[in-house]
């Protein structure tokens, strides 16, 4: 090794060092942006001075060493093709090069979002931005797919870092802070070139005005929320000009229904405070699931596969019961769930006639 001494610049390996097990992961080369740790470097003819691992390039091929102790030893080391993450998945070659060119823009990374975010990284999905504001707190880690070691983290650099460990090569543009009240070009720079919005926010308010931006640029949209400590969900994906109702029609046709009962929310003390209510983590997570096949629908809607048959524009809400759902009532009590794990599916043929987005803007 040491004979290899001076020479070209080192290129960095990103990775993971499991010292213990005596093994090396290297998940990535080169530049990275992320929060992947630096295992070592890459000399194509070089030892590096300082360092605990390094791969050497001899003959065309690559054996890596590993510092211990100032005493260097071969090791083990798994290079990842990106494609290999994929191949359990169902999807063909060319559905996982369309998955892998679609960008994804996620309104709130909370429990339902930062679950849905994952699981499309183990979709295929690579190009995520992530907007939310929020810290991640103490709370949190009850029912979301990060945990103790990320408290007082954005939620945002969190679930970036747990996407990048899925695939190391996605790229996750994130936005601490709330994009929507930002000036018009830093907003269009959020929404350009974008294929799906998905929105879990837990605001009403906000997810009004993520609608209003779906149909004034023409993007589909998926949006997803629990009610009653996850007793029931609800998912609706939009395809403005093609489905009938949006997310509006949707609110605006409970409006009455917040006198009598006051809130939507039920147990919330105002529509803002929502985020605040409790909820069994599997009940948020059946929601998530099925508003997480729905995303990989919109994304293949227009390709050959069995995926986009899930896009029916007639058919574009579905309430969920979970497990405690039995006898909840929905949307001015007038669906009723009769049984637990039940999705009703209403056709959904005509918009709300009042309307302000999908009836004015198009
Ligand atoms: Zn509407």
């Amino acid at each position: 090794l040491h004979s290899l001494e001076k020479s070209s610049k080192p290129v960095n390996l990103y990775g993971h060092l499991r010292k213990n097990e005596k093994l090396c992961y290297v998940l990535a080369a080169g530049v990275m942006n992320h929060d992947l740790p630096c295992i070592g470097k890459l000399y194509s003819d070089n030892l590096p001075a300082e360092g605990y691992f390094c791969g050497l390039l001899k003959d065309d091929e690559i054996t890596f060493h590993v510092n211990i102790k100032k005493q260097w030893h071969k090791a083990d080391v798994v290079i990842v093709d990106d494609n290999d993450i994929y191949k359990r998945t169902p999807f063909s070659s060319n559905l996982l090069d369309v998955l892998g060119k679609t960008r994804v823009v996620f309104f709130g990374v909370g429990s339902v979002g930062s679950r849905i975010a994952l699981g499309l990284a183990r979709s295929g999905i690579k190009n995520f931005r992530l907007i939310d504001p929020d810290i991640f707190s103490v709370e949190n880690v009850a029912r979301h797919v990060c945990d103790m070691t990320d408290v007082g983290r954005y939620k945002v650099t969190a679930v970036r870092e747990r996407i990048l460990r899925i695939n190391p090569q996605a790229q996750v543009e994130i936005f601490p802070y709330d994009i929507l009240s930002q000036r018009d070009k830093t907003k269009n720079n959020a929404f350009s070139d974008v294929h799906l919005i998905i929105a879990s926010t837990d605001r009403k308010s906000v997810q009004l005005r993520i609608n209003n931006e779906c149909y004034h640029r023409s993007i589909p949209g998926l949006f997803v929320g629990c009610y009653d400590e996850a007793r029931a969900g609800e998912v609706l994906f939009i395809l403005p000009g093609i489905t009938k109702v949006c997310y509006e029609c949707l609110r605006g046709g409970t409006r009455q229904q917040e006198k009598s009962r006051q809130y939507d929310y039920s147990t919330a003390k105002s529509h803002e405070d929502y985020e605040g209510e409790p909820g069994l983590n599997a009940a948020i997570n059946q929601v998530s699931d099925i508003a997480e096949q729905h995303a990989i629908a919109l994304l293949l809607r227009n390709e050959q596969c069995e995926m986009s048959r899930l896009i029916k524009p007639h058919n574009n809400l579905l309430f969920i019961s979970s497990g405690l759902g039995e006898g909840f009532y929905y949307l001015r009590d007038a669906y009723c769930f009769t049984k637990s794990f039940e999705v009703i599916q209403p056709i959904m043929k005509e918009p709300w006639t009042n309307c302000s987005t999908c009836q004015k803007s198009l």
